[in-house]
């Protein structure tokens, strides 16, 4: 073979390798589990869960009182951008999810104070006195939920117990993400933590 046909050869090599790697890296880049939060409206979204690029469903779900763009505590508003899943939690048993299930009891509070701030405790373990939410009266919220990677820093007042949980009694939340709670099964029971939590509007 004559030296530029070789040379060519090579460039050709070289540059199917890089489009072979760019492919791979743009497939790994998209979350195999995705929630997205869209179409937001006031204190309503929609939300779509897709596993493997295979839609499961799209539903209504209640978010922050005042909408999303969360900054501090009190606002009353759902974080936007990017969250993730670290833990399951609830007041009723497990219902087969992989993540770590936290059974909620009546010790066990999410804590807005200073000292365990933005943390779920158990209280009688710590022998805290926490002024925080009392999760175990917070049914049928609590039945199920997801504590998110909102604020993992645990900087005071930037905003605590970012959850993904079941719809309550009022159409909205005070920034959190409610589902109906057959839903909230669905996500708990599909996904792990490499589920990847995008909120729009
Ligand atoms: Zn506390």
């Amino acid at each position: 073979m004559k030296k530029p046909v070789i040379i060519i050869i090579a460039a050709l090599c070289v540059a199917a390798i890089a489009i072979a790697q760019a492919v791979l890296e743009r497939r790994g880049s998209a979350p195999s589990q995705l929630l997205e939060i869209f179409d937001v409206e006031g204190s309503s979204a929609k939300a779509r869960l897709t596993i493997n690029g295979e839609q499961i469903f799209v539903t209504n779900v209640f978010i922050g009182e005042y909408g999303i763009g969360k900054q501090r505590e009190g606002d009353r508003k759902t974080p936007q951008g990017t969250l993730h899943a670290k833990r399951a939690f609830g007041i009723l048993p497990n219902p087969g999810t992989k993540f770590d299930y936290i059974r909620v009891t009546p010790s066990i509070f999410a804590c807005g104070d200073r000292e365990y701030y933005n943390q779920i405790v158990d209280t009688a373990a710590l022998h805290h006195v926490c002024t925080g939410e009392d999760m175990y009266h917070m049914g049928p919220d609590y039945n199920y939920g997801l504590e998110t990677d909102y604020n993992s820093e645990c900087i005071y007042k930037r905003g605590a117990a970012i959850f993904i949980h079941c719809k309550g009694n009022k159409p909205y939340t005070a920034g959190c993400i409610a589902f109906d709670q057959d839903r909230m099964i669905q996500i708990l029971n599909l996904c792990d933590t490499s589920l990847v939590v995008t909120v729009h509007p």
